[in-house]
C-alpha cells in the first residue's frame, strides 16, 4: 500500500525538527533570513551521512570515479563559457499593484495570487549571486558565487586526467555549496538560495553516451531505494524536448512525492561535449582526450548525475516518518536507513542506579569510538526508547542488573522492537556488522 504523507504531517515534521534539533530557520534570533536554514546537531549528522553514502556509492565503491573539491569563487569567464551569464535566468514578473515578484512559469493564472493585480511583462532575471574580489568594487572585479559545482569539475578535467592517469570512461565527483538567487524559494529546504549539490561528471567516448546515461539513471534511482525511500514515492521523468537545458541532449529527473507534490531530487543529463568544447574555446586550452586503443583524439561526452544534498536529506527524512499504534499510545518513529540515522546506537542504563551507571558509561565509551553513539539515563526506559525512535536511532543497548553478573546487554531493534542479549565483549563487532549488513 502506498503511504503518502498527508499535508498535516509536514507540521508535525517541522515541530519535530525544531524540538529535536534537525533543522532551524537561520538567523532566528534576528527574525530569520528568508529561506535559509541551519542544520542542528541531529540534522548535521543526517546530512553528513547522506553525503557519506553518496560518496561511498559513487567514488569509493567504484574504480572509475575520483573526487574533487574545487573553489566556490572561480574565474568569471567560466560562467560566460558555460552559458550561465546568458542563459541562467528565470522569467520574472512583478505585480503592478503590490510589487511582489514571481516566476511567471510557476504561476497558474495571469493575476497576482496575493492581491489579484496585473503583472508586468516577464523579464529575464539572472540567478547568479555577484560579489567583488579584492578591495575594489567595480565590474572588472566582479565574481560569482557558483550556481553549480559542475563547472569546477570541467575546468579541472586536464588536471585530474593527468594526475590520476585515468582512462575513459571515468568520472569526477564533487560535493559542495551552490548559490542561486531563486525568485521564489520555499517548501522548507526544498528550494533555498544556498544549498549543497553532489555531482558527478562522467566522461565517455561519444557514441557510448546513451548507454552510460541509462546506466547512471538506473544506478542513481537504485541508490535512493537502497537507502530507504519507498519506490512508490519515487518516479523517473524524462524531459520533453522544449524543457531540455541549452547544454543537454537528454535528461531524466528522479522525483520524490513530497507532501506538496512531485519534486526533483536529482537530474541525470547527457551534456554531450558542450562544456569541454566551450571551455576549450574560451580558455584556448586543449581539452581533448587521446584514446590509446583507437589512436583517436576527441572531446569526451559527459553524463552528469546532479543531485541536491538538502533535497535528498529532506526526502529520506520525510519518507522515514511513521506513527504506529503502541498499546494505547502512538509511537512516532523515523525508519531511517541505519547508515543515515543521525545516532546509530543509544546506550541506556535501566535506571540511574550507582552500580549500573559506570558499567553503562564504559559500554558507551567503547561504542562511541566506532559508531555514532549517545548516552541517555534521564526518565523511564520506555520514554527513552520513544525518544530514540523519534529521531530514528536503529539500535538501543540496555544495561540492566543482570549485566553486572553475565556481562551481557540487550540490543533493541527500532523497527521490530525485537530484543537480543549479547556479550559486551562482542558488542562493537555485532553492531558494526548490523550497520554494515543489516543483520
Ligand atoms: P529546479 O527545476 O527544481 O529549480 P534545477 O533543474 O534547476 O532544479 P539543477 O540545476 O539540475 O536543478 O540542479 C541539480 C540539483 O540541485 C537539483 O536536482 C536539486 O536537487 C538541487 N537544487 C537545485 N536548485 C536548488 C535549490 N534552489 N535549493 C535546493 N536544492 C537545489
Amino acid at each position: 500500500m502506498v503511504r503518502v504523507l498527508p499535508h498535516a504531517d509536514m507540521d508535525k515534521m517541522l515541530s519535530l525538527s525544531k524540538r529535536r534539533g534537525f533543522i532551524f530557520a537561520s538567523s532566528e534570533i534576528y527574525g530569520g533570513l528568508g529561506s535559509t536554514y541551519d542544520y542542528g546537531p541531529l540534522g548535521v549528522e543526517l546530512k553528513r551521512n547522506v553525503k557519506e553514502a553518496w560518496w561511498s556509492s559513487v567514488v569509493r565503491e567504484r574504480d572509475d570515479v575520483v573526487g574533487l573539491d574545487s573553489a566556490i569563487l572561480m574565474h568569471p569567464r567560466i560562467w560566460e563559457a558555460s552559458g550561465h551569464v546568458e542563459n541562467f535566468t528565470d522569467p520574472l514578473v512583478e505585480c503592478r499593484q503590490c510589487n511582489r515578484r514571481f516566476r511567471s512559469d510557476q504561476l497558474e493564472t495571469g493575476a497576482c495570487p496575493d492581491c489579484g493585480g496585473e503583472f508586468t511583462d516577464p523579464r529575464r532575471f539572472n540567478l547568479m549571486f555577484r560579489t567583488f574580489m579584492g578591495p575594489v568594487e567595480d565590474t572588472s572585479h566582479e565574481v560569482f558565487l557558483r550556481p553549480e559545482t559542475a563547472q569546477g569539475i570541467f575546468v579541472n578535467f586536464p588536471n585530474v586526467l593527468n594526475s590520476s592517469r585515468k582512462k575513459l570512461p571515468f568520472g569526477i565527483a564533487q560535493i559542495g555549496k551552490a548559490f542561486r538567487n531563486e525568485i521564489t524559494p520555499g517548501n522548507f529546504t526544498f528550494r533555498t538560495r544556498e544549498f549543497e549539490q553532489m555531482e558527478v561528471e562522467f566522461f565517455v567516448k561519444p557514441g557510448t553516451d546513451e548507454e552510460w546515461l541509462d546506466r547512471w539513471v538506473q544506478s542513481r534511482f537504485d541508490w535512493y531505494v537502497r537507502h530507504g525511500i519507498r519506490r512508490d514515492n519515487l518516479r523517473l521523468r524524462r524531459h520533453e524536448g522544449d524543457e531540455l537545458a541549452h547544454y543537454a541532449k537528454d535528461t531524466y529527473d528522479i522525483e520524490y512525492r513530497f507532501p506538496w507534490g512531485w519534486g526533483e531530487l536529482e537530474g541525470i543529463a547527457d551534456r554531450t561535449d558542450f562544456d569541454l568544447g566551450r571551455h576549450a574555446e574560451y580558455s584556448g586550452e586543449e581539452l581533448t582526450y587521446f584514446d590509446d586503443e583507437t589512436r583517436e583524439r576527441y572531446l569526451p561526452y559527459v553524463i552528469e548525475p546532479s543531485g541536491g544534498v538538502d533535497r535528498a536529506t529532506l526526502a529520506f527524512w520525510l519518507d522515514s516518518f511513521d506513527e504506529e499504534p503502541d498499546g494505547n499510545a502512538t509511537r512516532t518513529v523515523l525508519h531511517l536507513h541505519r547508515k543515515l540515522a543521525p545516532v546509530t546506537v543509544a546506550v541506556l542504563p535501566l535506571s540511574r542506579n550507582e552500580r549500573l551507571v559506570p558499567t553503562a558509561r564504559a559500554v558507551y565509551d567503547q561504542l562511541r569510538r566506532v559508531l555514532n553513539a549517545q548516552y541517555d539515563d534521564a526518565q523511564s526506559i520506555g520514554r527513552r526508547y520513544r525518544r530514540q525512535d523519534e529521531i530514528g536511532t536503529p539500535y538501543c543497548v540496555t544495561v540492566d542488573f543482570d549485566t553486572l553478573d553475565d556481562h551481557a546487554v540487550t540490543i533493541r531493534d527500532r523497527d521490530t522492537m525485537h530484543q537480543d542479549r549479547v556479550p559486551v565483549s562482542a558488542l562493537s563487532r555485532i553492531l558494526q556488522d548490523k550497520v554494515e549488513h543489516g543483520w
